[in-house]
């Protein structure tokens, strides 16, 4: 959606509203992005990415559209990153390779994982680093003042926002849960907090992860006791998966694995680069003589051994799931081994955490998982804790973020139950403009807002029809169509038709009479306006518009007759002026469609070519047909002067038919 007016930041410069923008986040867990902007000044908070969900074939990374922020990235001030999670800083390497930002402030842990991201992108140049310490308070630009108040969160380093603007101090909370025993000893600042609620808040943007789950959310020490038991009942290895970024829950099982006197061995990128980053920095504190490098560690007896891995969300290129497909080139499932899944499923990740769960089973081991096993909690803070931060900040107007619709709409309700009246609060999506001043808060005209999907590379991005052109691949198949064409405009040779994963019922000759139908239909309606006489002896052809007009017409076409809808790939063999023209099968079965021009006409001696080729043994992959052998094939046909194919009942349908972009939103 673009604005209404065609102006990016409307009124922008004289109006005193602030305008909070979160072009992520909304709708949906994950690519939290969010833009603050007054007067001239902009600032980023935050950019994340999300992971793909089901039908997004070969797209590794989903990002936030960018339009926004490229066309106004000359009043980029700077950014603030809250904590080191994916959907907080995944979108930051990828986003400087569009636009600089002079500067990014944020948690040292944060900003170290983020360096190493960058440094893999090479955008290092692109922007300058500085890290905080809990209470520090930076400027970006003329108008922002952010002072970073320390929280708890399943990351450590994590902060909430106070964000004092010209209109009225927003906080903005990131992610987080009140955790009274936090592992690192880092206590959320809540006195900070309330010396805002005292001062007045004028809005609150706050986390709605889990706003459906009543109660608080347990700390993160309640899985200790659990982790504990499970290790010490352990016969034989420990193996145990859970994000890297779990910082306090990674801090925790070697807490528990040099209790327990086992070794660790560590499989996965990820594990490996924030175990070092967070030693580093001394959120994790354990003795270097813990870990043994992984070929090492079929040396050390069973019982002495601790395996801590990715693949807790089933990835099917992380460690444990090559382990339960058994793939992986150092360890093997063993019978004895017990395997713990100290993490729950991202939503969309359900089935395929339950396969690996299943393999791993099948393959003997025992298998520790669900809910009930007290292995895991959420990082994010249920309705209590969400009732917690509303006393504490008091504020005038509240905005739910960070959830999908449900969450958002439950946490309004408890906003509403605290006292904040009903006008005041407000829901929104993407894109969504939250204008406030000091006593008012209102939606204006939406940004443009949707997705960007980057392929496995990171470096391509998916667009919506390519992402349509792999859907339909996967799901209906492809047909492959190769027409000989003159430049005369006349078809030289039947067409060859080839399928592959296409299932339908039809005679596969009939396919053969439609795309001839189609080929004729297009170079008596379509001929004109593709070929250009420019004065030489042959005309300049536009043969890529030719094979479109093709495309579409029986892409229609099967989608009515069969209701099948497989990718369509025309490819046109061109042929010289003059080579004798293929007189067509065409009339061999009556169409549905009205009567052709022209009536009648003699039905061709042979049978057409892609037909035969439809069978198993003759469907290799289609030559272009060499145009004297096409016309061999088709000399003894009378050359008639166009195809005469029938004329669509809806031509004018034709102009309109284009390739959706379905995922756009
Ligand atoms: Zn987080
Ligand atoms: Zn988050």
């Amino acid at each position: 959606m673009t604005n209404s007016n065609g102006n990016s930041h409307p009124a922008a410069a004289k109006s005193p509203a602030l305008r909070v923008i979160p072009l992520g986040g909304l709708h949906e867990i994950g690519k939290n992005t969010c833009v603050f902007e007054y007067g001239d000044d902009l600032m980023l908070v935050d950019a994340g990415l999300a992971f793909p969900s089901d039908g997004m074939h070969g797209v590794n990374v989903v990002l936030p559209d960018t339009s926004y922020l490229r066309e106004n990235q000359k009043r980029i001030r700077g950014m603030i990153v809250t904590h080191g999670h994916e959907d907080h800083i995944g979108g930051i390497p990828h986003h400087l390779k569009n636009f600089n930002i002079p500067i990014i402030y944020g948690p040292r842990l944060a900003l170290s994982m983020l360096t190493g991201k960058m440094e893999e992108a090479g955008v290092m140049d692109r922007t300058k680093l500085q890290t905080v310490s809990p209470r520090d308070v930076v400027s970006v630009g003329q108008h922002f003042k952010v002072e970073f108040i320390r929280n708890t969160h399943s990351i450590a380093d994590s902060f909430s926002l106070a964000i004092t603007t010209p209109v009225g101090v927003v906080v903005f909370t990131g992610d987080f849960k009140f955790d009274h025993t936090p592992v690192d000893g880092e206590y959320f600042d809540i006195q900070r907090m309330a010396q805002y609620g005292e001062q007045g808040v004028l809005c609150l943007f706050s986390d709605s992860t889990n706003a459906e789950l009543p109660g608080f959310t347990p700390p993160e020490r309640a899985v200790f006791p659990n982790l504990d038991r499970h290790i010490g009942n352990a016969d034989g290895r420990v193996i145990i998966t859970t994000f890297a970024s779990s910082v306090h829950r990674v801090s925790m099982i070697l807490e528990l694995a040099l209790k327990h006197g086992r070794k660790v061995g560590l499989l996965g990128r990820s594990m490996l680069n924030v175990i070092a980053k967070a030693r580093e920095l001394g959120y994790i504190r354990c003795p270097d003589d813990l870990f043994v490098p992984i070929k090492q560690i079929r040396d050390l007896p069973d019982r002495e051994t601790l395996l801590l891995m990715t693949g807790s969300q089933g990835e099917p290129l992380a460690a444990l799931s090559r382990i339960s497909r058994g793939d992986h080139p150092q360890v093997q499932v063993k019978s004895s081994d017990t395997i713990i899944f100290s993490a729950s499923p991202i939503p969309g990740n359900t089935i395929s955490v339950v396969n690996t769960i299943d393999s791993l089973m099948m393959l003997g081991a025992k298998v520790v998982y669900g809910k009930g096993e007290g292995i895991h909690v959420s990082g994010h803070g249920s309705q209590e804790d969400e009732k917690l931060m509303l006393a504490l900040t008091r504020p005038r107007f509240f905005v739910p973020v960070h959830g999908e619709h449900r969450m958002l709409v439950a946490h309004t309700r408890t906003a509403q139950s605290m006292g904040v009246p009903a006008d005041h609060c407000l829901i929104i999506d993407n894109g969504d403009v939250v204008e406030l001043t000091p006593d008012g808060i209102r939606k204006g005209d939406p940004v443009k807002a949707g997705i960007e999907l980057l392929d496995a590379s990171r470096n391509g991005i998916v667009d919506a029809r390519v992402l349509k052109e792999r859907q339909q691949l996967a799901e209906d198949g492809v047909i492959t169509l190769l027409a000989a064409i003159s430049t005369d405009g006349l078809m030289v040779a039947p067409p060859r038709v080839n399928l592959r994963g296409v299932v339908t019922t039809a005679d596969p000759r009939k396919l053969s009479v439609w795309a001839e139908r189609e080929i004729g239909w297009v170079l008596e309606n379509r001929w004109n306006q593709l070929a250009r006489h420019t004065g030489g002896t042959a005309p300049d052809v536009d043969w890529v518009g030719v094979q479109r007009e093709v495309e579409l017409g029986l892409q229609r076409r099967l989608r009515r007759e069969l209701q099948v809808d497989p990718l369509i790939l025309c490819l046109v063999q061109p042929a010289p002026a003059g080579t004798p023209a293929y007189k067509g099968q065409a009339d061999q079965e009556a169409d549905t469609r009205p009567a052709p021009r022209g009536g009648r006409r003699e039905v061709g001696r042979e049978a057409p070519s892609g037909v035969q080729r439809l069978t198993p043994a003759a469907s290799s992959t289609p030559r272009p047909v060499a145009t004297p052998a096409a016309a061999a094939v088709v000399e003894a046909k009378a050359a008639v002067a166009t195809q005469a194919a029938p004329v669509d009942s809806e031509p004018e349908g034709r102009a309109r038919r284009r390739r959706s972009a379905a995922v756009a939103g």
